[in-house]
């Protein structure tokens, strides 16, 4: 194991994947440590969907930018990440949502994100065993879609490589160095890394991190939030393409997964915070009343798995992105709250250039990711939160 690096990133998910990658793209010598492996936190356990359809200016402008950079993520890491643009469909049950998504839609389109309302019969067409006769419109995006986590990780991670970047699983960060204010390295399970830079990637393990580098763990409150989701067996491609959710059901959804077909279940219900993954029946009965609901004919098809991942939860359901000013050389990019993995590309980018360069040309708003902000008591807007 090195003993030096110009940087380190703690945390091998979506986004310390992105970020190395992005630093090993710009030159830096950086090695990136995670305790586990690879994806284990709450990347390879997650819903796998990458959408534009948020509710304030940021959230649209960045996930715009990163749709862009999903479409030729593949041929840029020469690895295939399997993104597909198969659409998010959001459905009203009330006069006062379908008012609400008129409102989204015209932010939407502002930003250039063709968001439009469609009748239960045109969301029909395109999600064919959807029970219709519940909903009153659609919020419909096509180009919004979903990617592999799996494959995503181990491409960044892969390319990073090629580049130059050390990847160390297993490695456990159990403390940070530094000095006078200014971070030196980081200490591991299995010896010290020196390090001008070392950028707190782990999510919903960031507040440990903080507090290992002498910050208050609530300086950016992140909370760990179990979220689960079910699995059913294979079905026919082109069923369950988009994302099928009503936010008034519990913000429960649906989704084919882009490998195999299977149908991902998920719902809001939430147990924490929590550092438990422990499945739960609660779960389960919650979730397939509410699948069963959207499309009926899955009362006929088998779950064959359930599992238990984190959203890792900030006041605001907004990340905390960008450098902790009481300490030079300490960064953060964590507290995704269930949004994470679709914005790997973009946030990677951005904070390898702010290291490197000072600066970033991704459409990043680091006023409104600031992570100064909750000791501020400012709170941005609630980002919707479902994947
Ligand atoms: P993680 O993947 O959690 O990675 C952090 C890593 O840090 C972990 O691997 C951990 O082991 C490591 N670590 C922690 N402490 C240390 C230490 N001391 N030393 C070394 N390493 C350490 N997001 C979407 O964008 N779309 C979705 O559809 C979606 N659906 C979801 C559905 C569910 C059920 C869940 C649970 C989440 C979902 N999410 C979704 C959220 C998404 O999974 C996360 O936001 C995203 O994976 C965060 O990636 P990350 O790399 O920041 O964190």
């Amino acid at each position: 194991m090195k003993s030096k690096a110009e940087v380190v990133v703690i945390g091998g998910g979506s986004t310390g994947t992105s970020i190395a990658y992005h630093l090993a793209k710009l030159g830096a010598d950086v090695v990136l440590v995670e305790k586990g492996y690879l994806g284990n936190g709450s990347t390879f356990r997650c819903a796998t969907g990458i959408r534009q359809q948020f509710t304030d200016e940021a959230n649209i402008k960045l996930q715009k930018y990163n749709v862009e950079r999903w479409k030729k993520l593949s041929e840029e890491l020469e690895y295939d990440v399997n993104f597909k643009q198969t659409g998010y469909l959001f459905l009203a049950t009330t006069e006062e949502e379908v008012e609400a998504f008129k409102q989204n839609i015209k932010l939407h389109n502002k930003f250039g994100v063709p968001t439009r309302l469609i009748t239960p019969e045109e969301a029909k067409e395109i999600v064919p065993l959807l029970n219709a006769d519940e909903f009153l419109a659609g919020q419909w995006n096509p180009t919004d879609g979903k990617a592999n986590p799996f494959k995503t990780v181990f491409a960044f991670a892969r390319k990073a490589k090629e580049l130059g970047a050390e990847i160390y699983e297993y490695t456990e960060v159990t403390d940070i160095i530094v000095e006078n204010n200014e971070v030196k390295g980081v200490k591991t399970n299995r010896g010290t890394i020196n390090a001008d830079v070392v950028v707190n990637a782990a999510n919903a393990w960031a507040p440990i991190i903080n507090e290992m580098a002498g910050l208050d763990k609530e300086f950016i409150p992140i909370k760990p939030y179990k979220h689960q989701l079910v699995k059913t067996e294979p079905l026919k491609e082109g069923q369950i393409e988009p994302l099928v959710c009503p936010p008034a059901w519990n913000d429960s959804y649906v989704i084919q997964d882009g490998e195999d077909g299977g149908v991902l279940c998920g719902t809001g219900l939430e147990h924490g915070p929590t550092y438990d993954v422990t499945p739960t029946y609660d779960f389960l009965r919650e979730v397939l009343k509410w699948a069963t609901r959207i499309i009926p004919a899955l009362k006929y098809v088998h779950i064959l798995r359930q599992w238990a991942g984190f959203y890792a939860k900030t006041p605001d359901s907004n990340p905390a992105i960008g450098k902790i000013n009481y300490i030079d050389g300490f960064y953060i990019a964590a507290g995704f709250s269930g949004h994470g993995f679709m914005m790997a590309p973009g946030v990677g980018e951005a904070m390898a250039e702010l290291i490197v360069k000072g600066k970033t040309h991704v459409p990043l708003d680091w006023e409104w990711y600031d992570p100064h902000r909750f000791e501020r008591g400012e709170l941005r807007s609630t980002a919707f939160q479902i994947g």
